[in-house]
């Protein structure tokens, strides 16, 4: 698996996020040789953290971004058909409070506009709720100067990372060289061209030399750090901004949408899992996207907001928080929430005179597909300006579901469990999943250290407990597998204690 060496592809895909992994699996569905490295694991980056919406974004109307609504509810549709393991309808409750005839007529005009860039929706349509109808609804909310609320459906993919993880899975099983923990350290040039990488390969402990025809940065807020030695401006092509989730006991029967009182900015509550995600903010960011997290300022914020909205809930009691980086194309001048959340493929043969390299700047996991299928489109033109066929080069991915949408992998772990009755029994006493998906996850999808198992390939890692109660189990089960002795156990203990340490600064029991 780990045999990158010495390889020649068509297509170098840097950056394992759900921008990375979606163009690795377009690409290898058409038939390119391609390769893709991610620095840390598949979907530990940006992709993780965020509110876990497939929408078009009421939000974007009021930036009059008709044509990203319109074409993130297509990816929506998609979606819901190629993951339906994945991505879920949801309701969604936006309530009013004694609100002005102006604002009435506003939130009208923008819930049928929200309907009309999607008429060829299956969700079901929009609808008004009286007071009474949305306290039976939602019983937590505040009752006080309720009027009623909009009903509105979009999707939700709780467990993201599976999305990238199955993306990843699908282009491997295409002929894409796969590898996670092997950072892309530089690039490989031949006068004006790039051709390809040298890669630190953490766990084989190598430096590995990828060849490729053509290279795509894929690396989401990192971009201007990993494009800065190929630019000679060097103004930066992101702005970046921080947003963050607190993850909370449930606290509502519905998804809400609310406008925070303090500064009139949207924001969610949501169930999640077991439990209510409510989020997020929106502030300026230049430090590492890796280091990012949540302030108190941060979370006070939140948690004021949402106890305006449901005066009884459990916001006093965070289990955990989780802080992401959002890659902009740059706008100056303008606020953070203003800033247009469309993308940009950056060709830099033409912008900064050197070939054999894209950039993709910016886009959401809504729209990943699309991105994918775009800059697959235009790496396939640049590497077989005439194709056999119009065919032989389009892409399938609108139409070809992810490889767990037809039971396959719960199938693959069955099988497992039916093996060794030991790996059919869970590992956690406040978590159902059995030990038998653990080790699927290292011997079919790269996991390598205990965060990649228990935070991007099972949810146990999301559950309350984070998986803490059981973290020794997971050492010994998965150790073996891995070639860790007992000293090399705890450190990996240690290690993953350290990589959730961001994410339980404030969790109160
Ligand atoms: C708070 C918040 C809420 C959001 N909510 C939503 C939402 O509800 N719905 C939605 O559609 N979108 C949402 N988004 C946007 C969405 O999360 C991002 O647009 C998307 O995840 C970006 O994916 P990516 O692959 O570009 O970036 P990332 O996931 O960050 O992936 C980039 C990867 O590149 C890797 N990398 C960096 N440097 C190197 C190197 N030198 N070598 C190898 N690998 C490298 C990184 O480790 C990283 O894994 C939200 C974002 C935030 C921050």
């Amino acid at each position: 698996m780990r045999s990158l060496s010495g390889r020649t592809v068509d297509l170098l895909v840097i950056g394992g996020g759900i921008i990375g992994a979606g163009i690795a699996r377009d690409a290898a569905l058409r038939g390119l040789a391609v390769a893709l490295v991610e620095q840390d694991d598949f979907a530990s980056g940006t992709t993780s953290r965020p509110t876990r919406l497939i929408h078009g974004g009421l939000r974007y109307l009021e930036l009059f971004d008709f044509a990203l609504v319109r074409s993130d509810m297509r990816e929506r549709e998609i979606l819901l058909r190629i993951a339906p393991h994945l991505v879920f309808p949801l309701p969604f409750l936006l309530p009013l409070y004694r609100p002005s005839l102006w604002y009435q007529a506003k939130l009208r005009i923008g819930m049928q506009l929200y309907d009309a860039l999607s008429l060829d929706k299956t969700l079901p349509k929009r609808k008004w709720l009286g007071r009474d109808e949305t306290l039976a609804a939602e019983p937590a909310l505040d009752p006080d100067g309720l009027t009623g609320a909009w009903r509105f459906y979009d999707a939700q993919v709780p467990l993201v990372e599976r999305l990238v993880i199955e993306n990843v899975v699908d282009a491997a099983h295409h002929g894409a060289l796969v590898l996670n923990h092997a950072r892309a350290t530089s690039y490989l040039r031949e006068g004006d061209r790039v051709t390809g990488a040298v890669v630190r390969d953490r766990i084989g402990d190598a430096d590995v030399e990828v060849r490729a025809r053509l290279t795509v940065n894929a690396t989401g807020p990192w971009l201007d750090r990993t494009i800065a030695p190929l630019r000679r401006d060097a103004k930066p092509l992101l702005r970046l901004t921080k947003g963050i989730h607190l993850v909370t006991p449930r606290a509502t029967k519905q998804a809400h949408v609310l406008f925070a009182k303090r500064d009139g900015r949207l924001f969610f509550v949501l169930p999640w899992l077991d439990a209510t995600i409510v989020g997020t903010t929106d502030t300026d960011y230049d430090g590492d996207p890796a280091d990012a997290a949540a302030t108190e300022e941060d979370v006070r914020y939140l948690q004021e907001e949402a106890r305006r909205a449901f005066p009884n809930a459990p916001f006093d009691q965070i289990y955990f928080t989780w802080a992401g980086v959002r890659a902009l194309v740059r706008e100056e001048g303008v606020s953070e929430g203003e800033v247009s959340r469309k993308h940009a493929l950056r060709d830099h043969e033409r912008r900064d005179g050197i070939a054999g390299v894209l950039s993709v700047v910016g886009g959401k996991i809504t729209a990943y597909r699309a991105i994918a299928e775009e800059v697959a489109d235009l790496a396939a033109r640049k590497l077989a300006p005439e194709p056999k066929t119009p065919e032989a080069h389009a892409s399938s991915t609108a139409v070809a579901p992810l490889p767990g949408a037809d039971g396959s992998r719960a199938r693959e772990i069955a099988v497992l469990a039916a093996g060794d009755q030991s790996l059919a029994v869970p590992l956690c006493p406040h978590h159902q999943g059995v030990a038998a998906e653990m080790v699927h996850a290292v011997q079919r999808e790269w996991a390598r250290t205990i965060g990649d198992v228990l935070l991007r390939r099972t949810s146990l890692g999301l559950a309350a407990c984070q998986g803490l109660d059981c973290v020794a189990a997971v050492a010994d089960l998965i150790g073996p597998l891995l070639g860790w002795d007992a000293a090399r156990r705890k450190i990996e203990i240690d290690a993953y204690c350290r990589e959730i340490e961001p994410m339980r600064r404030f969790s109160v029991a």
